[in-house]
């Protein structure tokens, strides 16, 4: 930028200053294309099905049949067939009462928190949440008590100091450390106190419980009356998009009053039809491929095994995680990378994620590929 500009503009001047700062702490990323021929162990697409024949078949038709696009709110022109039969398809594949179909997993959140949360409403959250979760809250004008990362006690003591309606707000499984969220002490204490449990089940669905559907129907909490989940379409379906499950009068309530649902256009038909194909692809028996590469690849790597598909492979300092992953390309393996914000200061690690169809030697390539760049930086 011409050096006058950044002197008329304000902001241009204190932007500099931020990217410098970025720069010195070697957080600047890179948009780089994935379709690359790499093998990839960085994509949240754990069963690889965006590429399945069926899934792709569904989104073609699709696009011919209603268009790319959707063309609207789904409460104006945004709502195809396909998006009511995805709905049903959700609910019934979780053990929800009823789901809504939002444009994505982000959108979900923010619909779910802003709906159920209020200046009088208290909402406690896991201090390791999802970027999404967090600005649900902030977007909810909720008080907010962040909890350290699974403290069933916090939870307790933030809920008893606030006799009114609450919410408890977690990850089933999050993707800063593969936990799992302790969810049945966490309904627990929701029970106990009359508030609500929402629970995130991004990285469940597809790869936890009885036909992948999810953390809580793992534990039996699928059909709880005070159990809202959300989810995204665009991790193990391999789509795109996200919905929220739960009780069909919160189901009513979002479609009416979520600015996130009523405000944005519908999420496009082809992904719609996608994520339906998706989900009828998922079974126990991807399920359970997707764990057996996830414990082989982690035995591989000698890093802990998580009940998720991502796995961590502690760096430390962001630079050297960043050159770590930079020769795992270079070695035709592409894995993720999370620095801070992500990941708290000197949490920066690679992200190496587990895919249902990954065989024996790509496994080996991988972990072969990482070990190495790991000895070089
Ligand atoms: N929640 C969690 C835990 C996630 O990891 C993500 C995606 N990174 C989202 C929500 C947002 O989903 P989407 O990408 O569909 O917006």
């Amino acid at each position: 930028m011409p050096a006058a500009e950044s002197d008329v503009v304000a902001t241009w001047a204190w932007l500099d200053a931020e990217r410098a700062g970025v720069v010195a702490r070697g957080l600047v990323r890179t948009l780089d294309p994935g379709d690359d021929g790499l093998l990839d162990l960085a994509s949240n697409d754990y069963l690889g099905l965006s590429r399945h024949p069926d899934v792709v078949a569904a989104a073609v038709d699709a696009a011919w049949r209603y268009g790319t696009g959707s063309t609207g709110s789904r409460l104006v022109t945004g709502t195809t067939p396909l998006h009511l039969e995805l709905d049903r398809a959700l609910a019934a594949r979780t053990g929800a009462e009823s789901a809504l179909v939002f444009s994505s997993g982000y959108l979900a959140n923010l619909g779910a928190l802003t709906v159920l949360g209020g200046p009088d409403v208290l909402l406690v959250s896991d201090a390791d949440n999802h970027a999404s979760l967090v600005d649900g809250c902030r977007l909810s004008r909720s008080p907010v008590v962040v909890v350290p990362h699974r403290d069933v006690a916090a939870v307790e003591a933030a809920l008893a100091a606030h006799p009114g309606r609450a919410v408890v707000v977690t990850d089933a499984v999050f993707s800063v450390d593969g936990t799992l969220a302790p969810l049945a002490e966490l309904h627990a204490a929701a029970r106990r106190a009359g508030a609500v449990l929402l629970v995130d089940e991004a990285h469940a669905l597809g790869v936890l419980g009885p036909g992948g559907a999810g953390a809580c129907a793992a534990l039996g909490l699928a059909g709880e009356p005070d159990v809202v989940r959300t989810v995204t379409l665009s991790k193990s379906l391999g789509s795109q998009g996200g919905a929220v499950l739960g009780p069909a009068l919160l189901r009513d309530h979002l479609v009416d009053t979520a600015r996130a649902f009523v405000f944005d256009t519908g999420l496009a038909p082809t992904s719609v039809a996608a994520a339906l194909a998706a989900l009828a692809l998922v079974d126990d028996d991807r399920v359970a491929a997707l764990a057996d590469v996830g414990r082989r690849l982690a035995d591989r790597l000698g890093v802990a095994p998580t009940p998720g598909a991502g796995l961590q492979d502690p760096v430390g300092d962001p630079g050297r995680a960043v050159a770590a992953q930079r020769a795992c390309r270079d070695a035709g393996v592409r894995v993720g990378c999370f620095r801070p914000p992500s990941v708290p200061a000197g949490g920066s690690c690679l992200r190496v994620t587990a895919r249902a169809d990954l065989t024996a030697g790509e496994v080996e390539r991988a972990g072969r590929a990482v070990e190495q760049a790991l000895a070089r930086v």
